[in-house]
């Protein structure tokens, strides 16, 4: 086995040693004193020992990470889309469809015009994975027809490739552009109002049942991201994103675009989300 090993250790039976898939992949050296039984030694024996075991499982634990990251399908993917036969079309725009440029550079020209069309200012330039085939999506793991990691991607499937995906998925990486890991914790905006004002932005999705006093009150109870697919189940996916619209649409009606814009500026530089909204519909 020490053969085997990048760094042996002495005496050998103090080896330790990480594997995957039955090959030795690294050992560490612990260069300890011959007797064991030395006072005072035997402690900083048992932490040196512990600390390379530590040392073992994390680069072990490391090293299976990388492998299985590079293999499984995932959203992952996205930081080198070129390794998993991808094309880059414009700076950071990635495709597996080079034969679709002119128009998927307009999809994503429209998009961006109607995100900075509302909100004034620039929009952030977020690595754009646009999949034209289902096999892409898959690899890319795309469930639905689009999805945004913070302000860093926006990734769509073949059913997604259209400005309303593009510029819903855009406005969530406006909306989160100052998402720094404070932010994801914090989350300075209610999973309704994100979902609403992408869907408010974009004019999409859309459809799907009626809006009603009872699925805008349901759709209010959407704080945090993972209580949105019981709103799906509640109120169908249509009528879910529908009603988070209308709520924003409300904010906008009564506060105006200055106040919505206000709201969202106040809420990502740190006030409270819903101490900010009273304030600017009180007006
Ligand atoms: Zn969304």
């Amino acid at each position: 086995m020490l053969d085997e090993c990048l760094l042996v250790a002495y005496p050998p039976d103090r080896v330790v040693s990480g594997g995957f898939g039955g090959k030795v992949i690294f050992c560490v050296l612990l260069d300890l004193p011959a007797s064991r039984h030395q006072k005072g030694s035997a402690v900083s024996q048992s932490g040196l020992f512990m600390l390379a075991r530590l040392f073992s499982f994390l680069a072990n634990s490391l090293f299976v990470a990388v492998i299985v990251g590079v293999a499984v399908p995932g959203t992952h993917r996205m930081v080198l889309p070129g390794a998993y036969g991808l094309a880059e079309i414009a700076p950071r725009v990635w495709t597996d469809a080079p034969g679709r440029t002119s128009e998927l550079l307009g999809l994503v020209e429209g998009s961006r015009d109607r995100v900075e069309g509302f909100f004034g200012d620039h929009a952030p330039r977020p690595t754009l994975i646009l999949c034209g085939t289902r096999s892409c999506a898959r690899a890319f793991g795309i469930g639905g027809n689009g999805l945004s990691i913070s302000d860093i991607a926006v990734m769509t499937a073949p059913g997604g490739l259209t400005v309303g995906t593009l510029t819903h998925e855009m406005t969530h990486s406006r909306l989160h552009r100052a998402m720094g890991p404070r932010n994801l914790v914090r989350q300075p905006y209610p999973t309704w109002f994100d979902e609403g004002l992408a869907t408010h932005v974009a004019n999409h999705p859309r459809g799907g049942g009626r809006v009603t006093a009872f699925s805008r009150a349901r759709i209010r109870e959407v704080r945090r991201f993972w209580q949105w697919d019981d709103a799906f189940r509640a109120l169908g996916v249509g009528r879910a994103y529908g009603s988070a619209a209308a709520e924003v649409a409300a904010i906008e009606r009564a506060a105006g675009r200055t106040g919505l814009l206000e709201l969202i500026a106040r809420a990502e530089a740190g006030e409270r989300f819903d101490s900010v909204l009273e304030e600017v519909l009180s007006r």
